[in-house]
Protein backbone atom coordinates (compact mmCIF):
# COMPACT_ATOMS: atom_id res chain seq x y z
CA UNK A 1 0.00 0.00 0.00
CA UNK A 2 1.59 3.52 -1.07
CA UNK A 3 -0.17 6.37 0.22
CA UNK A 4 1.64 8.93 -1.82
CA UNK A 5 0.03 9.37 -4.65
CA UNK A 6 -3.27 7.85 -4.17
CA UNK A 7 -6.57 10.04 -3.12
CA UNK A 8 -7.83 10.21 -0.31
CA UNK A 9 -10.89 8.46 0.97
CA UNK A 10 -13.43 9.47 3.38
CA UNK A 11 -15.20 7.03 5.40
CA UNK A 12 -16.56 8.97 9.05
CA UNK A 13 -19.51 10.32 7.82
CA UNK A 14 -21.01 9.66 11.21
CA UNK A 15 -17.84 12.14 12.75
CA UNK A 16 -18.78 15.14 10.38
CA UNK A 17 -19.40 15.84 6.76
CA UNK A 18 -18.35 17.91 4.32
CA UNK A 19 -20.57 21.25 3.97
CA UNK A 20 -22.79 21.17 0.98
CA UNK A 21 -21.78 24.18 -1.15
CA UNK A 22 -25.51 24.83 -1.78
CA UNK A 23 -24.97 25.53 1.60
CA UNK A 24 -22.16 27.58 1.51
CA UNK A 25 -23.55 29.57 -1.13
CA UNK A 26 -27.09 30.36 0.97
CA UNK A 27 -24.84 31.09 4.18
CA UNK A 28 -22.69 33.82 2.38
CA UNK A 29 -24.53 37.04 2.43
CA UNK A 30 -25.53 36.91 6.00
CA UNK A 31 -21.38 37.24 7.03
CA UNK A 32 -20.44 40.95 5.69
CA UNK A 33 -24.00 42.48 3.47
CA UNK A 34 -26.73 40.74 6.11
CA UNK A 35 -25.57 41.11 9.29
CA UNK A 36 -28.16 42.45 11.52
CA UNK A 37 -29.03 41.33 14.59
CA UNK A 38 -32.85 39.36 14.21
CA UNK A 39 -33.75 41.01 17.74
CA UNK A 40 -33.14 44.28 16.75
CA UNK A 41 -36.56 46.21 15.36
CA UNK A 42 -34.69 47.94 12.41
CA UNK A 43 -34.58 46.42 8.65
CA UNK A 44 -30.86 45.46 8.86
CA UNK A 45 -32.12 43.58 12.34
CA UNK A 46 -35.59 42.67 10.32
CA UNK A 47 -33.93 41.09 6.68
CA UNK A 48 -32.17 38.71 9.22
CA UNK A 49 -35.06 37.61 11.17
CA UNK A 50 -37.03 36.26 7.98
CA UNK A 51 -33.83 34.48 7.23
CA UNK A 52 -34.12 32.69 10.72
CA UNK A 53 -37.37 32.23 10.25
CA UNK A 54 -37.34 30.69 6.86
CA UNK A 55 -34.66 28.26 8.52
CA UNK A 56 -36.76 27.74 12.01
CA UNK A 57 -39.72 26.92 9.26
CA UNK A 58 -37.39 24.28 7.57
CA UNK A 59 -36.72 22.02 10.38
CA UNK A 60 -40.13 22.61 11.52
CA UNK A 61 -41.22 21.06 8.44
CA UNK A 62 -38.66 17.88 8.90
CA UNK A 63 -39.96 17.74 12.23
CA UNK A 64 -43.60 17.98 11.95
CA UNK A 65 -43.96 20.95 14.12
CA UNK A 66 -44.69 24.21 14.81
CA UNK A 67 -41.88 26.45 14.25
CA UNK A 68 -42.21 27.95 17.95
CA UNK A 69 -40.71 24.30 18.99
CA UNK A 70 -37.93 24.74 17.44
CA UNK A 71 -35.19 26.24 19.80
CA UNK A 72 -31.69 26.68 18.07
CA UNK A 73 -27.93 25.80 20.16
CA UNK A 74 -24.78 25.44 19.02
CA UNK A 75 -24.76 21.85 18.37
CA UNK A 76 -26.26 18.20 19.82
CA UNK A 77 -23.86 18.73 22.68
CA UNK A 78 -25.59 21.66 23.98
CA UNK A 79 -28.88 20.60 22.74
CA UNK A 80 -28.74 17.35 24.86
CA UNK A 81 -27.11 19.54 27.74
CA UNK A 82 -30.52 21.57 27.72
CA UNK A 83 -32.68 18.62 27.31
CA UNK A 84 -31.51 16.80 30.22
CA UNK A 85 -30.75 20.19 32.64
CA UNK A 86 -33.85 21.81 31.58
CA UNK A 87 -36.27 18.85 32.36
CA UNK A 88 -34.08 18.59 35.71
CA UNK A 89 -34.28 22.19 36.87
CA UNK A 90 -37.74 22.36 35.80
CA UNK A 91 -38.66 19.76 37.65
CA UNK A 92 -36.31 19.88 40.66
CA UNK A 93 -38.64 22.09 42.57
CA UNK A 94 -41.67 19.72 42.35
CA UNK A 95 -39.75 16.59 42.96
CA UNK A 96 -37.57 16.07 45.57
CA UNK A 97 -34.85 13.64 43.94
CA UNK A 98 -35.86 13.14 40.44
CA UNK A 99 -34.69 10.40 38.31
CA UNK A 100 -33.86 10.12 35.08
CA UNK A 101 -33.40 6.73 32.82
CA UNK A 102 -31.12 6.31 29.89
CA UNK A 103 -28.80 3.75 28.22
CA UNK A 104 -25.12 3.36 28.14
CA UNK A 105 -24.64 3.27 24.87
CA UNK A 106 -26.24 7.19 24.56
CA UNK A 107 -23.11 10.13 23.35
CA UNK A 108 -20.81 11.38 25.60
CA UNK A 109 -23.10 14.33 26.04
CA UNK A 110 -25.49 12.67 27.15
CA UNK A 111 -23.79 9.98 29.53
CA UNK A 112 -21.39 13.03 30.83
CA UNK A 113 -24.17 15.30 31.48
CA UNK A 114 -26.22 12.25 33.23
CA UNK A 115 -23.13 11.54 35.59
CA UNK A 116 -22.77 15.01 36.90
CA UNK A 117 -26.03 15.25 37.28
CA UNK A 118 -26.55 12.46 39.72
CA UNK A 119 -23.46 14.38 42.11
CA UNK A 120 -25.85 16.73 42.51
CA UNK A 121 -28.67 14.30 43.78
CA UNK A 122 -30.16 12.86 40.43
CA UNK A 123 -30.79 9.36 40.43
CA UNK A 124 -30.06 7.76 36.87
CA UNK A 125 -31.17 4.17 35.93
CA UNK A 126 -29.78 2.68 32.30
CA UNK A 127 -31.89 0.52 30.34
CA UNK A 128 -29.95 -2.45 29.52
CA UNK A 129 -29.20 -3.56 25.89
CA UNK A 130 -29.09 -6.98 23.93
CA UNK A 131 -26.12 -8.68 22.11
CA UNK A 132 -27.31 -6.60 19.09
CA UNK A 133 -27.38 -3.24 20.90
CA UNK A 134 -31.19 -2.76 20.71
CA UNK A 135 -32.59 -0.95 24.29
CA UNK A 136 -34.95 -3.73 25.51
CA UNK A 137 -37.98 -2.11 25.75
CA UNK A 138 -40.15 -4.15 28.17
CA UNK A 139 -37.12 -3.84 30.93
CA UNK A 140 -38.44 0.26 30.86
CA UNK A 141 -41.59 -0.01 32.76
CA UNK A 142 -40.20 -1.66 35.64
CA UNK A 143 -36.79 0.83 36.10
CA UNK A 144 -40.22 3.41 36.21
CA UNK A 145 -41.64 5.25 39.63
CA UNK A 146 -42.82 8.39 40.60
CA UNK A 147 -39.83 10.40 40.56
CA UNK A 148 -39.02 9.76 37.21
CA UNK A 149 -39.17 12.47 35.14
CA UNK A 150 -37.18 11.89 31.76
CA UNK A 151 -36.43 9.17 29.35
CA UNK A 152 -33.32 9.74 27.41
CA UNK A 153 -32.80 6.88 24.28
CA UNK A 154 -30.68 8.18 21.46
CA UNK A 155 -32.31 7.60 18.17
CA UNK A 156 -29.31 5.63 16.94
CA UNK A 157 -26.17 4.66 18.29
CA UNK A 158 -22.70 6.90 16.48
CA UNK A 159 -20.60 4.13 16.68
CA UNK A 160 -22.57 0.95 16.27
CA UNK A 161 -25.51 2.34 14.10
CA UNK A 162 -28.12 0.43 15.59
CA UNK A 163 -31.23 2.16 15.25
CA UNK A 164 -33.79 2.07 19.19
CA UNK A 165 -37.52 1.51 19.08
CA UNK A 166 -38.23 5.30 19.42
CA UNK A 167 -41.52 5.20 17.92
CA UNK A 168 -42.50 2.22 20.70
CA UNK A 169 -41.09 3.51 23.43
CA UNK A 170 -42.78 7.00 22.61
CA UNK A 171 -46.12 5.10 22.79
CA UNK A 172 -45.46 3.19 26.27
CA UNK A 173 -44.70 6.60 27.90
CA UNK A 174 -47.31 8.32 26.39
CA UNK A 175 -49.91 5.35 27.84
CA UNK A 176 -48.08 5.77 31.28
CA UNK A 177 -48.20 9.23 31.57
CA UNK A 178 -52.20 9.43 31.39
CA UNK A 179 -52.27 8.03 34.85
CA UNK A 180 -49.18 10.23 36.39
CA UNK A 181 -49.52 13.15 38.01
CA UNK A 182 -46.19 14.38 36.73
CA UNK A 183 -45.37 13.43 33.11
CA UNK A 184 -42.49 11.49 32.30
CA UNK A 185 -41.01 14.01 29.36
CA UNK A 186 -39.46 11.60 26.59
CA UNK A 187 -35.98 12.86 24.65
CA UNK A 188 -34.00 11.32 21.77
CA UNK A 189 -30.68 12.39 20.89
CA UNK A 190 -31.37 12.30 16.89
CA UNK A 191 -28.13 13.10 15.62
CA UNK A 192 -27.11 9.90 13.86
CA UNK A 193 -30.33 9.47 12.56
CA UNK A 194 -31.39 12.73 10.66
CA UNK A 195 -29.89 11.83 7.61
CA UNK A 196 -31.81 8.82 6.41
CA UNK A 197 -34.78 8.17 9.54
CA UNK A 198 -37.98 10.12 9.65
CA UNK A 199 -37.63 12.63 12.38
CA UNK A 200 -41.26 13.17 12.63
CA UNK A 201 -42.23 14.18 16.28
CA UNK A 202 -45.74 13.33 16.42
CA UNK A 203 -44.73 9.86 14.82
CA UNK A 204 -42.12 9.42 16.95
CA UNK A 205 -44.42 9.98 20.20
CA UNK A 206 -41.08 12.34 21.77
CA UNK A 207 -41.00 15.38 23.44
CA UNK A 208 -37.64 16.52 22.57
CA UNK A 209 -35.26 15.65 20.03
CA UNK A 210 -31.76 17.09 19.33
CA UNK A 211 -30.45 17.56 16.33
CA UNK A 212 -26.78 18.80 14.84
CA UNK A 213 -26.45 20.15 11.40
CA UNK A 214 -22.37 19.00 10.54
CA UNK A 215 -23.62 15.45 10.28
CA UNK A 216 -26.23 16.63 6.95
CA UNK A 217 -23.72 18.31 5.16
CA UNK A 218 -24.50 21.29 6.97
CA UNK A 219 -22.37 23.43 9.12
CA UNK A 220 -20.02 23.10 12.49
CA UNK A 221 -21.54 24.78 15.40
CA UNK A 222 -25.23 24.94 15.23
CA UNK A 223 -27.79 22.52 16.04
CA UNK A 224 -31.38 22.63 17.01
CA UNK A 225 -33.63 20.99 19.81
CA UNK A 226 -37.73 20.66 19.30
CA UNK A 227 -39.37 21.06 22.61
CA UNK A 228 -42.88 20.48 22.19
CA UNK A 229 -45.25 22.88 23.55
CA UNK A 230 -46.21 22.23 26.85
CA UNK A 231 -42.63 20.39 28.08
CA UNK A 232 -41.64 21.12 31.61
CA UNK A 233 -38.20 22.37 30.54
CA UNK A 234 -36.49 25.93 31.27
CA UNK A 235 -33.35 27.29 30.13
CA UNK A 236 -29.71 26.44 31.61
CA UNK A 237 -28.05 29.80 30.53
CA UNK A 238 -28.75 33.57 31.74
CA UNK A 239 -29.06 36.19 29.76
CA UNK A 240 -31.54 37.43 27.15
CA UNK A 241 -35.01 36.21 26.20
CA UNK A 242 -33.82 34.83 22.86
CA UNK A 243 -35.10 31.56 21.84
CA UNK A 244 -38.57 31.33 23.69
CA UNK A 245 -36.47 32.30 26.79
CA UNK A 246 -35.22 28.78 26.76
CA UNK A 247 -31.42 29.52 25.56
CA UNK A 248 -30.07 32.76 25.58
CA UNK A 249 -27.56 34.65 23.44
CA UNK A 250 -27.24 36.70 20.00
CA UNK A 251 -28.53 33.85 16.89
CA UNK A 252 -25.24 33.09 15.00
CA UNK A 253 -27.62 33.61 11.25
CA UNK A 254 -25.13 32.23 9.01
CA UNK A 255 -24.63 28.92 9.95
CA UNK A 256 -28.69 28.96 11.09
CA UNK A 257 -29.39 29.86 7.34
CA UNK A 258 -27.27 27.29 6.36
CA UNK A 259 -28.64 24.39 9.13
CA UNK A 260 -32.04 25.53 7.02
CA UNK A 261 -30.89 24.63 3.67
CA UNK A 262 -29.32 21.65 4.70
CA UNK A 263 -32.38 20.12 6.54
CA UNK A 264 -33.93 21.53 3.24
CA UNK A 265 -31.80 19.41 0.87
CA UNK A 266 -32.97 16.28 2.91
CA UNK A 267 -36.35 16.94 0.93
CA UNK A 268 -34.19 16.02 -2.26
CA UNK A 269 -31.57 13.34 -0.81
CA UNK A 270 -32.61 11.54 2.32
CA UNK A 271 -34.47 8.69 0.15
CA UNK A 272 -31.65 8.95 -2.55
CA UNK A 273 -28.56 8.99 -0.06
CA UNK A 274 -30.36 5.57 1.81
CA UNK A 275 -30.70 3.81 -1.29
CA UNK A 276 -26.92 4.49 -2.55
CA UNK A 277 -25.24 3.68 0.54
CA UNK A 278 -27.88 0.88 1.74
CA UNK A 279 -26.57 -1.27 -1.82
CA UNK A 280 -23.06 0.26 -1.42
CA UNK A 281 -22.43 -0.56 2.17
CA UNK A 282 -23.97 -4.05 1.58
CA UNK A 283 -21.47 -4.88 -1.74
CA UNK A 284 -18.82 -3.92 0.10
CA UNK A 285 -19.62 -6.28 3.54
CA UNK A 286 -20.36 -9.05 0.38
CA UNK A 287 -17.08 -8.35 -1.13
CA UNK A 288 -15.07 -8.95 2.29
CA UNK A 289 -17.03 -11.84 3.66
CA UNK A 290 -16.27 -13.95 0.64
CA UNK A 291 -12.14 -13.11 1.24
CA UNK A 292 -12.26 -13.00 5.23
CA UNK A 293 -15.12 -15.58 6.32
CA UNK A 294 -14.96 -15.25 9.90
CA UNK A 295 -15.68 -11.17 9.90
CA UNK A 296 -18.20 -10.00 11.93
CA UNK A 297 -20.45 -7.56 11.85
CA UNK A 298 -21.76 -5.92 15.19
CA UNK A 299 -25.52 -5.93 15.05
CA UNK A 300 -27.21 -7.13 11.62
CA UNK A 301 -26.83 -5.80 8.57
CA UNK A 302 -31.08 -5.08 8.20
CA UNK A 303 -33.10 -2.33 8.70
CA UNK A 304 -32.23 -2.01 12.87
CA UNK A 305 -28.89 -0.38 11.81
CA UNK A 306 -28.40 2.92 9.59
CA UNK A 307 -27.78 2.99 6.15
CA UNK A 308 -24.48 4.36 6.24
CA UNK A 309 -23.32 1.87 9.20
CA UNK A 310 -20.61 -0.98 8.66
CA UNK A 311 -19.14 -2.17 12.31
CA UNK A 312 -16.82 -4.92 11.62
CA UNK A 313 -14.57 -6.71 14.26
CA UNK A 314 -12.09 -9.79 13.53
CA UNK A 315 -11.03 -11.88 16.13
CA UNK A 316 -7.47 -10.61 17.83
CA UNK A 317 -7.19 -7.79 15.35
CA UNK A 318 -7.31 -4.37 17.16
CA UNK A 319 -9.64 -1.65 15.24
CA UNK A 320 -7.09 0.84 16.06
CA UNK A 321 -4.47 -0.60 14.51
CA UNK A 322 -6.34 -1.41 10.88
CA UNK A 323 -7.21 2.26 11.23
CA UNK A 324 -4.45 3.95 11.21
CA UNK A 325 -2.97 1.13 8.62
CA UNK A 326 -5.75 2.43 6.63
CA UNK A 327 -4.85 6.10 7.01
CA UNK A 328 -1.45 6.42 6.85
CA UNK A 329 -1.08 3.80 4.10
CA UNK A 330 -3.80 4.18 1.57
CA UNK A 331 -4.73 7.40 2.09
CA UNK A 332 -8.89 6.00 4.03
CA UNK A 333 -10.42 7.80 6.55
CA UNK A 334 -12.12 5.31 8.73
CA UNK A 335 -12.86 5.09 12.66
CA UNK A 336 -12.32 2.97 15.68
CA UNK A 337 -14.58 3.96 18.53
CA UNK A 338 -16.80 7.14 17.51
CA UNK A 339 -14.74 10.43 17.31
CA UNK A 340 -15.48 11.96 20.32
CA UNK A 341 -13.62 8.53 22.20
CA UNK A 342 -11.04 8.31 19.71
CA UNK A 343 -7.65 9.12 20.38
CA UNK A 344 -7.41 7.35 23.62
CA UNK A 345 -6.71 3.69 22.93
CA UNK A 346 -9.29 2.30 25.51
CA UNK A 347 -12.07 -0.09 24.44
CA UNK A 348 -15.15 0.60 23.53
CA UNK A 349 -17.85 1.40 26.08
CA UNK A 350 -20.44 1.02 23.66
CA UNK A 351 -19.26 -2.53 22.80
CA UNK A 352 -18.59 -3.37 26.66
CA UNK A 353 -21.97 -2.32 27.40
CA UNK A 354 -23.49 -5.24 25.11
CA UNK A 355 -22.06 -8.05 26.27
CA UNK A 356 -17.81 -7.81 24.49
CA UNK A 357 -15.06 -8.51 26.78
CA UNK A 358 -11.94 -6.16 27.44
CA UNK A 359 -9.85 -7.57 24.60
CA UNK A 360 -13.33 -7.35 21.84
CA UNK A 361 -14.07 -4.29 22.57
CA UNK A 362 -11.21 -3.31 21.14
CA UNK A 363 -11.59 -4.91 17.63
CA UNK A 364 -14.00 -2.74 16.61
CA UNK A 365 -13.85 -0.63 13.21
CA UNK A 366 -16.37 2.20 12.33
CA UNK A 367 -17.05 3.06 8.18
CA UNK A 368 -19.56 5.36 7.89
CA UNK A 369 -20.61 5.95 4.19
CA UNK A 370 -21.96 9.51 2.77
CA UNK A 371 -23.72 11.27 0.14
CA UNK A 372 -20.15 11.97 -1.92
CA UNK A 373 -19.07 8.10 -1.33
CA UNK A 374 -18.83 6.13 -4.84
CA UNK A 375 -18.69 2.75 -5.94
CA UNK A 376 -14.82 3.10 -6.69
CA UNK A 377 -14.26 4.18 -3.37
CA UNK A 378 -15.57 1.41 -1.92
CA UNK A 379 -13.66 -0.59 -4.19
CA UNK A 380 -10.60 0.45 -2.95
CA UNK A 381 -11.64 0.70 0.36
CA UNK A 382 -12.47 -3.50 0.44
CA UNK A 383 -9.10 -4.22 -1.65
CA UNK A 384 -7.52 -1.82 1.14
CA UNK A 385 -9.02 -2.98 4.04
CA UNK A 386 -8.14 -6.58 3.05
CA UNK A 387 -4.82 -5.94 2.73
CA UNK A 388 -4.45 -4.32 6.32
CA UNK A 389 -6.22 -7.31 8.15
CA UNK A 390 -3.55 -9.91 6.15
CA UNK A 391 -0.61 -8.04 7.21
CA UNK A 392 -1.45 -7.05 10.81
CA UNK A 393 -2.46 -10.94 10.86
CA UNK A 394 0.62 -11.90 9.61
CA UNK A 395 2.65 -9.58 12.46
CA UNK A 396 0.22 -11.54 15.35
CA UNK A 397 1.40 -14.93 13.92
CA UNK A 398 5.03 -13.88 13.74
CA UNK A 399 4.88 -12.32 17.30
N1 LIG B 1 -24.96 12.86 19.75
C1 LIG B 1 -24.49 12.00 18.83
C2 LIG B 1 -25.14 10.68 18.65
C3 LIG B 1 -23.38 12.37 18.05
O1 LIG B 1 -22.91 11.51 17.14
C4 LIG B 1 -22.79 13.65 18.25
C5 LIG B 1 -21.59 14.07 17.43
N2 LIG B 1 -20.56 13.14 17.39
C6 LIG B 1 -23.33 14.49 19.22
C7 LIG B 1 -24.42 14.06 19.95
C8 LIG B 1 -22.75 15.84 19.48
O2 LIG B 1 -23.09 16.71 18.47
P1 LIG B 1 -22.30 18.09 18.24
O3 LIG B 1 -21.04 17.75 17.55
O4 LIG B 1 -23.23 18.89 17.40
O5 LIG B 1 -22.10 18.71 19.57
Amino acid sequence: MNSKKQKRIYLDYAATTPMDPLVLKEMEPYFVTKFGNPNSPHAFGQETLVAVDKAREMLAEFCNCSSNEIIFTSGATEGNNLAIRGVIKKYQKIIKKPEIISTRIEHPSVLATCSDIENQGVGIKYLPTNKNGTVNISGLEKLINDSTVLVSVMYANNEIGIIQPIREIGKLLNKLNKNRKTPIVFHTDAVQAVGTLNCDTKYLHVDLLSISAHKIYGPKGVGALYVKSGTPITGIQTGGDQEYNLRAGTIPVPIIVGFGKAIELLKTYQKKDKEKMTLLRDWAFNEIVNVVPDIKITGELNNSRLANNLHLRVDEVNGEDVMFLLDTEANIAVSAGSACTAGATEPSKVLKEIGFDQKKSKEGLRITLGRMTTKSEMNTFVSKYISALKKLRKSIEMD
